[in-house]
């Protein structure tokens, strides 16, 4: 068993995962997590609901602060600006030289930016870590207007936060639709409906140009790329994050491209030296129909899983995703996708996709087109199990079977509308079709489906 220390850069859910799972099958190894962000390991994800006043950051803190010491994961506050990397060492902003055996690269993203003119006016910020949440209570004071650049998933998360305060929003979203670089056209627009019956200001297809100051150096205003001025005195710019590996830029013996580049084990160009999460780059892509960086929560903790298993056992595993998941929320509606759903649907498949009356609820299936297994599935407003989906594509079902009993598939089958027999009618109608509605139930469905 290698006993030589293991240290992480990062406590993210990668970097922390990593260092439990570490501990796990090895109890005596020394561990070394270090940060620059926090003391403690919190969930990046509640950042939102500090601000909304929801929560309290003592919350989002998944662990007690007595479990790491219990655990002897030592935990340090420090900023790495360097790695030596033929003395093993790494070097904090204070000057300090830290040993390692091991190095665990597992420092997460940053907002992305593109030089906008006036982007680091004072009001003008991204949202990613503690800081940044501090820095934008600050800017947030006593404002009315604000506007958010990108419509991604930070940005609605923004326009949530920023209107639980009462503060107008103009949301700037470069496509033609909300995220529609991800959703299919018919899903972006139940989002942007729902965005602006929120009442939020949504212009689409417009640009930022430039940001607007004050004279004391404060945002007073935006202009779009169509010559408009918005004015407003905080601006959120949330065009999507970047791999953080700002500290490696004098490094060249380590390949980085956006991100830190790694194999399927998560091993670098330097032995020793190892990388997952956010900031990890694949040389290959770990499954079809995946992409080369990863920035969700749930894969970070199998990066930390996966590398954790490989540095401490003799038999190491390649990096195996599985089927895609994600999942988020749009104010009060929730989405799920599971598999293969791109935004532009490809000839090898086929789609069904359907919508309640009032364009609240959708849920999209695509299946193969010669032999109908299914691919993916988007749904908006309906939560499914996610265990089903996962093994349904996994085993490839029959994407009729599948329609045919929807109902299982439904994650609150006691509580929540059960909407299985308006798509099988629907399915019918478009594809000229006859599936049977679901026998159990089946009066109190049809009273349902035409309630
Ligand atoms: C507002 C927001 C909401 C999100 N919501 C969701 C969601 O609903 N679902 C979802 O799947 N994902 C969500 N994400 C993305 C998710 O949080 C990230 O994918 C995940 O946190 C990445 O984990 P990580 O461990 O790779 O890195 P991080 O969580 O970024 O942790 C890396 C840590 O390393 C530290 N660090 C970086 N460089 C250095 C250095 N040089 N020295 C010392 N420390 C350093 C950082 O400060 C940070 O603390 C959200 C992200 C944000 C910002």
């Amino acid at each position: 068993m290698n006993n030589s220390p293991y240290v992480i850069i990062g406590n993210g859910i990668a970097g922390i995962t990593c260092a439990r799972h570490i501990r796990k099958y090895n109890a005596d190894a020394p561990i070394l997590v270090i940060s620059g962000e926090s003391e403690h390991f919190f969930s990046r994800t509640a950042l939102m609901y500090i601000y909304m006043g929801h929560m309290k950051y003592e919350h989002t803190k998944p662990y007690e602060d007595w479990f790491w010491e219990k655990n002897r994961i030592h935990l340090k506050r420090a900023w790495i600006t360097d790695i030596n990397l033929h003395q093993k060492t790494i070097h904090s902003s204070e000057g300090e030289l830290i040993p390692f055996g091991t190095l665990i690269i597992a420092t997460g993203s940053k907002p992305f930016t593109i030089g906008w003119p006036g982007e680091h006016l004072k009001g003008v910020q991204g949202l990613y870590s503690l800081q940044d949440l501090e820095q934008m209570e600050a800017n947030t004071q006593g404002i009315q207007h604000a506007v958010i650049v990108g419509g991604g998933l930070i940005g609605i998360e923004m326009a949530e936060m920023l209107q639980s305060r009462h503060i107008d929003v103009t949301f700037l979203v470069r496509e033609k639709n909300f995220w529609d670089n991800v959703l299919p056209e018919e899903e972006a627009k139940v989002i942007n409906r729902h965005i602006k019956a929120h009442g939020v200001d949504l212009r689409l297809a417009s640009e930022l140009q430039e940001i607007l100051s004050d004279e004391k150096g404060a945002v007073r205003a935006i202009r779009t790329a169509a010559g408009e001025e918005i004015p407003c005195q905080f601006v959120g710019l949330t065009i999507g994050v970047t791999p953080n590996i700002e500290f490696l830029k004098n490094q060249p013996t380590i390949t980085t491209n956006k991100g830190v580049m790694v194999d399927q084990f998560f091993r670098t160009s330097v032995p020793d030296v190892y990388a997952i999460g956010d900031c990890a780059e694949f040389i290959e892509a770990p499954g079809s129909h995946r992409k080369n960086i990863e920035q969700v929560w749930y894969t970070g903790r199998m990066h930390g899983e996966t590398l954790a298993y490989n540095l401490t056992h003799s038999d190491p595993m390649p990096y195996k995703p599985g089927i895609w998941f994600n999942s988020a929320k749009f104010f009060d509606l929730e989405y799920q996708t599971y598999g293969w759903v791109p935004n532009k649907i490809p000839a090898v498949l086929d789609t069904f996709y359907w919508e309640n009356n009032e364009g609240t609820v959708a849920i999209r299936f695509t299946y193969d087109k010669t032999v109908g297994t299914i691919k993916g599935i988007n749904t908006i407003g309906w939560r499914m199990r996610h265990a089903y989906f996962d093994r349904a594509i996994e085993e490839g079902w029959l994407f009729e079977k599948i329609l045919s009993h929807l109902d299982r598939a439904n994650f609150d089958a006691e509580f929540s509308k059960n909407y299985t027999p308006q798509v099988i009618l629907a399915y019918n109608k478009a594809k000229n079709r006859s599936l049977s509605l679901p026998k159990k139930g089946l009066i109190r469905r049809l009273l349902t489906a035409f309630s």
